[in-house]
């Protein structure tokens, strides 16, 4: 997340050749010691920063589609006429450059002037709750705020801490890699600024559709006009002897991270039960902090059933060159005395064990105020659920999928993200329906697999490229569908397939 400040190619204030720049095509230079991309699209060209917002990822070895830019890291989408991030993960506007042509060259030297972006203006004064601060909840809040929301806005969290970047919670953060500052999304002072009526420790009791009311556990009554149900997912704890008590954690909450981070400090052996992607994601932060480390899962292949046989072999090389032990096809019995015990083999040494193992959607509200739940908060194709003027987004909420046509309920950040962004903008009178391609990333170590699209079962995946060189793409089919691709080390194919079942729809 660092800035790098080494910059790279031409120096764009000396020009470069105009016909050099293809259309939807981009050039990477610099400014002085900034680094600036140069695109062209509908044969005019525009300069913008070409490192992204969110984690500095490197903009021009993305893809323009119409007037945009995404970012090859984590699909971030920035506007080129305003520099805006329009689509999660980033937030922050990046700065846009006067282009100048003249003799076959193109220059760059000066920034362009703020240009205040266009906002609709709010006729009707309505309020605005939504339960959730999480990653859909604080997008939706920041995005209507963004577009010129004028109306009472209320951003109710059960966290004690204010919206933060969750999944470095089982990444850097853990690792002792990223400090705290780098965590919140926001600073308090923005909350204030922007009026968004910012409540942490606020644990939501109920809510009534009819009466339009939020109830708090502190018993407040909060009315409203429109309700945004944002309450993510939990984590389970299998009911297996000793997984409740002392020393064992599951990885949700800033707070989850920094009791982990506690214990880690002490203790010497690690059980982390499940090889899900968060499970394997602590196992690689705990080696990191220099702990013995054993995953224990029942699958023999770590994330197979999504990721397929390829990529869940190579996942588990990779965890393994760092020194974990992998006690695979295996069920774990109980946890006592410093032990984890399993079906078979030897008791394993823990003196810390996190469960990463499955999560279930946070609907109990939902279902209290009778509105359509099953697997998820049951929601049309605009996120609308069975009650009027109340919509769900993020973790909880279950969809119409425009590429497969299935009910599909995603467990990914940047989606939860963009299903709040979209609510923002339809509450202000935008009319579309909600047909953003899932996309999701995992990081171990110094590896990443990026993934768009969602293949809840697939017939068969299809590989391309190798993966002792880390340069491959896997297609899941569902004949003769394609519903998802992963890659590793060719992030501008998932970018391609992203844009592919976005224009599926
Ligand atoms: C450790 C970790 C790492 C992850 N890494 C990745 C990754 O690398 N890539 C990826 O794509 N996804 C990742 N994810 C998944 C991603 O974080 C979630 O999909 C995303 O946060 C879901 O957003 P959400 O808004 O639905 O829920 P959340 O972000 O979980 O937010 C839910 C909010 O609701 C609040 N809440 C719940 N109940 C109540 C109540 N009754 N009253 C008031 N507030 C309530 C909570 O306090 C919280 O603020 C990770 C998740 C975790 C836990």
């Amino acid at each position: 997340m660092s800035e790098d400040k080494k910059v790279n190619g031409p120096d764009l204030r000396q020009g470069v050749r105009t016909d050099g720049i293809v259309e939807g095509g981009m050039l990477a230079g610099h400014v002085d010691n900034q680094a600036v991309l140069i695109a062209r699209v509908n044969d005019k060209l525009y300069a913008i920063d070409s490192k992204c917002t969110h984690y500095q990822g490197p903009l021009a070895e993305g893809l323009v589609v119409d007037h945009t830019v995404r970012c090859p890291w984590h699909h971030a989408c920035f506007d080129l006429r305003t520099g805006n991030a329009i689509a999660a993960p980033a937030i922050d506007p990046v700065t846009c450059w006067v282009v100048e042509e003249q003799g076959g060259l193109v220059f760059v030297k000066a920034r362009k002037q703020d240009a205040a972006s266009p906002r609709r203006s709010e006729k009707v004064s309505r309020r605005v709750i939504i339960i959730g601060g999480g990653a859909a909840g604080f997008a939706a809040a920041e995005m209507l705020r963004r577009e010129g929301f004028g109306g009472d806005l209320t951003l109710l969290s059960a966290d004690s801490d204010a919206p933060y970047d969750r999944p470095n919670c089982s990444k850097d953060y853990l690792s002792g890699g990223a400090p705290k500052e780098w965590m919140p999304l926001r600073d308090r002072a923005f909350y204030k600024d922007n009026k968004i009526d910012l409540r942490v420790n606020a644990v939501v009791a109920s809510f009534d559709p009819k009466r339009r009311t939020v109830s708090i556990k502190n018993g407040n009554v909060l009315p409203y006009d429109v309700l945004i149900l944002a309450t993510g997912a939990e984590p389970q704890r299998p009911p297996i002897p000793g997984l409740d008590g002392a020393n064992v954690f599951t990885l949700r909450t800033l707070k989850d991270a920094d009791s982990i981070i506690a214990a880690a400090e002490k203790a010497k052996h690690a059980a982390v039960i499940g090889a899900s992607f968060i499970g394997l994601e602590v196992a690689a932060a705990l080696r990191q902090r220099g702990l013995d480390v054993h995953v224990i899962a029942p699958e023999t292949i770590p994330l197979e059933k999504i990721m397929g046989h390829d990529i869940g072999n190579w996942i588990k090389g990779v965890h393994e060159r760092k020194g974990v032990i992998f006690h695979l096809g295996r069920e774990v019995l109980g946890y006592a005395d410093g032990k984890v015990t399993m079906d078979h083999g030897d008791p394993i040494a823990a003196d810390l064990v996190v469960v990463g193992s499955v999560v279930k959607p946070r609907v109990d509200l939902a279902e209290a105020a009778g509105l359509k739940v099953d697997d998820g908060v049951i929601v049309d194709n605009h996120l609308k659920t069975s009650a009027d003027d109340v919509y769900a987004a993020g973790d909880i909420a279950r969809y119409p999928d425009p590429v497969s046509g299935h009910l599909i309920r995603v467990e990914h950040w940047v989606h939860a993200e963009r299903q709040g962004q979209y609510l923002a903008r339809q509450i202000l009178g935008e009319d579309k329906p909600f047909d953003d391609p899932p996309f999701f990333w995992s990081s171990h170590y110094d590896k990443t697999v990026n993934y768009s699209g969602h293949a809840i079962t697939f017939d068969r995946p299809q590989l391309q490229g190798s993966l002792i060189k880390e340069d491959v793409i896997v297609r899941f089919y569902e004949e003769p569908r394609l519903l998802a691709v992963a890659t590793v080390g060719r992030d501008l194919a998932n970018l391609e397939a992203e844009r592919a079942f976005a224009a599926k729809k």
